[in-house]
């Protein structure tokens, strides 16, 4: 509890003597009024909540459950505002995956706790740091991430103030259903939940559980609506899109050569891939990746470590060749692609030697982006139980990754410098517009008088580089 400051835990335990009848009980609501309008202003029981803030944390999945509760609740007639000051009641979509990441959510449960407005906590976090959150709140009402069907009902008894949990897993898809989407020109697809590995350190797994692939039909029906209300960047997403379909007698390349097929203006960005499945279907997935021109040329790879002991250690499934093999590869074939992968720096175990291990095979793959994270370990997982490397050894560490990361993705993205070549506008910050190529590089254009919007395609030139994005100038035709 170390982390919660003295006011927190004041808070808390006042929470906690007001009422714990109801912690733990896994699917169930009850009255949480009974005896204690005190906790809540009277004026706002009973009040008509219209106005429903929602707020994601975390990956594409969470950022596509959000877009789904905002369609599900403005067809259910409530407003959906961007702004939790205007809002009656609040709905967090949460992520599990490290710790700092909770901090952050546990403090704004803790804040928004304190408007005394309803709050539903949607996610992973629920499933995974339940009793952290009913800590805080207890009267929070529960999702977990494969039970969105509940919502509207959950929040039909949070209006009155009634606590309900619903962590179950259910059959739904969370395809084809209503959704104000986050950016008008991306279609966020949710393709499965779930995978088929069990890697110690990993917290999602307990969230999300085994792998559930959503039909062929569904997806494809989805991103047909999807292009047709004017998406042209389709985000394929879940838990590992590399064991897509094996529980339904399908695969990801079977999935990809009936989306890229399709008619209409669009590419497809195929999310994350444990190197684990990838053998299986190496070269049918390298076959479309060079012939389609409606899949972006980015792979997402995670491969964690480059320590065989490591990735053991990890239950990873799979071995650091196997990553080579599949990056090599398509690099052989498809020079310029954008490859990212994640890595733990400071798994329990990981000798100076296993560290100098992961530098070797980053600095031979030469992924374009390397998102590091530092371990940190999370309740209920396998390797919570291990023994942890010091904190400074691990500052020092990710330190070291980091500069050898970003010489590398300097080099990669200088060889596009003068590349001429069309762009997509996917995003506008102040003036600023950030493009997407073929290869799905960052390209930033600072042409302020270009009358850009989302959507467009412009023709540019790359005139200079950083680790992080292109900058290109706009070819006026
Ligand atoms: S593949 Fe491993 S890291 Fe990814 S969600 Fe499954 S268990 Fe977690």
């Amino acid at each position: 509890m170390g982390f919660l400051d003295t006011d927190l835990i004041k808070t808390i335990s006042i929470l906690k003597k007001k009422d714990s009848s109801i912690m733990g009980k896994k699917n169930h609501y009850s009255n949480v009024d009974s005896g204690n309008e005190s906790f809540y202003k009277t004026e706002s029981i009973g009040s008509p909540i219209k106005n429903i803030w929602v707020h994601a944390y975390g990956c594409s999945a969470n950022i596509a459950d959000s877009e789904i509760i905002r369609g599900m609740l403005l067809k259910q007639g409530y407003n959906i505002v961007d702004d939790e000051n205007k809002s009656h009641l609040n709905i967090l979509v949460t992520c599990s995956v490290k710790d700092s990441t909770e901090h952050k959510i546990l403090h704004q449960i803790y804040n928004l706790t304190n408007t005394d407005k309803p709050l539903v906590v949607a996610g992973c976090l629920p499933k995974t740091e339940r009793e952290k959150i009913e800590q805080i709140n207890p009267k929070a009402s529960l999702i977990g991430p494969n039970s969105l069907n509940s919502l509207l009902d959950v929040v039909d008894l949070a209006k009155f103030r009634r606590k309900s949990v619903f962590l179950d897993d259910s059959n739904h898809e969370k395809i084809n259903l209503p959704r104000i989407r986050q950016n008008k020109i991306i279609s966020i697809i949710e393709i499965a939940t779930g995978c088929l590995s069990q890697c110690s350190f990993c917290q999602t797994k307990i969230a999300k559980g085994w792998l559930k692939s959503y039909r062929n039909g569904s997806i494809i029906r989805q991103l047909e609506n999807d292009v047709v209300d004017g998406c042209k960047e389709i985000w394929l997403t879940s838990t590992d899109n590399g064991c897509y379909g094996r529980d339904i007698n399908s695969n990801l390349v079977e999935l990809l050569e009936s989306c890229s097929s399709l008619p209409g203006t669009f590419k497809i960005r195929v999310g994350m891939m444990n190197p684990m499945y990838l053998p299986d279907i190496l070269d049918g997935l390298l076959r479309l990746y060079k012939e389609s021109d409606k899949i972006y040329k980015f792979l997402h790879i995670p491969v964690q470590s480059g320590s065989g002991k490591i990735l053991k250690r990890m239950l990873r499934g799979h071995d650091i060749d196997t990553f080579k093999d599949v990056v090599l590869k398509f690099r052989k074939e498809i020079p310029e692609i954008t490859i990212a992968t994640d890595i733990i720096v400071g798994f329990p175990g990981e000798s100076e030697y296993d560290f100098n291990s992961t530098i070797n095979l980053i600095k031979l793959t030469r992924p374009d982006i390397v998102n590091i994270s530092k371990y940190s370990s999370r309740s209920g997982t396998f390797s919570s139980k291990y023994k942890k490397i010091p904190s400074n050894i691990i500052k020092n560490r990710s330190e070291i990754l980091h500069s050898v990361c970003r010489s590398i993705s300097r080099k990669r993205n200088s060889i596009w410098k003068n590349w001429v070549g069309e762009l997509l506008i996917d995003e506008i910050n102040n003036n600023t517009f950030q493009g997407r190529n073929y290869a799905y590089k960052s390209v930033i254009i600072k042409d302020v008088n270009s009358g850009l919007d989302i959507g467009d395609t412009v023709k540019v030139k790359i005139s200079n580089y950083s680790q992080y994005s292109l900058k290109a100038d706009l070819i006026h035709s």
